[in-house]
């Protein structure tokens, strides 16, 4: 603080600030990826009010960027208190909807769906945005693994490997649909035992 004027503070703090996010995230990611390596990665079911839940999460992947009044939610449900893990679906969410809001343009909407049935939830993430090269589709989930297609946008490619890891940590299957340049939809259903 001493050392800087205003002006340089104002210039250097905020790109501080997004660098050390950005770090955080990322070694929070290696760390999921080595913990569920070395199967010491835990299911802890808990309560949530799963509609509520979703709503705090489009709020935190506002702040990552890329726009999150651009999420569309719709939420059908009987039952509102579930029992998950609240980090592993908070890794689900949070990837697929940052995908989503990142591989599509500014202008296109994403439709957050969540049916919240007596034994499982049902989520689905879709977009209209660059898709997913048919021939790339099967080694999505691998670590690293990024399609061609991603021209200048960003990412380390771990973020869909969490999210499987997650998946199948929570007994749950994951889906998915895409077709290059129209769009992608990811679909996670989990078992869930009611509260
Ligand atoms: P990060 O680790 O920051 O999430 P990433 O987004 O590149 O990096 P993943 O989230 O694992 O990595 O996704 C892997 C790859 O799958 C992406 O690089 C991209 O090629 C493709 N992909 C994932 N979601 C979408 C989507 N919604 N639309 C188009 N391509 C996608
Ligand atoms: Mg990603």
């Amino acid at each position: 603080w001493d050392t800087f004027t205003d002006e340089k503070r104002k210039k250097h703090f905020p790109k501080i600030e997004i660098a050390v996010a950005r770090m955080t995230s990322l070694l929070d990611d290696v760390l999921f990826i080595g913990r569920t390596d070395s199967n010491k990665a835990t299911f802890t079911p808990k309560l949530l009010n799963i509609k509520q839940y979703c709503l705090d999460v489009i709020e935190e992947v506002s702040v990552i960027g890329y726009g999150a009044n651009r999420v569309e939610f719709t939420y059908e449900g009987s039952v509102e208190t579930i029992m998950a893990d609240d980090k592993l679906l908070r890794h689900i969410l949070v990837n697929l909807l940052s995908n989503a809001l990142k591989y599509s343009p500014q202008s296109e909407m994403i439709e957050f769906t969540v049916q919240s049935l007596p034994e499982r939830v049902v989520f689905g993430v879709k977009d209209h945005g660059i898709g997913i090269p048919k021939e790339e589709q099967p080694r999505l989930f691998e670590v690293f693994h990024r399609a061609t297609n991603v021209g200048n946008i960003q990412g380390t490619g771990l973020g869909l490997s969490i999210v499987k890891r997650s998946v199948v940590l929570h007994g749950g299957t994951i889906d998915v649909e895409s077709a290059e340049g129209v769009g992608t939809t990811f679909r996670v259903e989990l078992p869930t035992q009611q509260a």
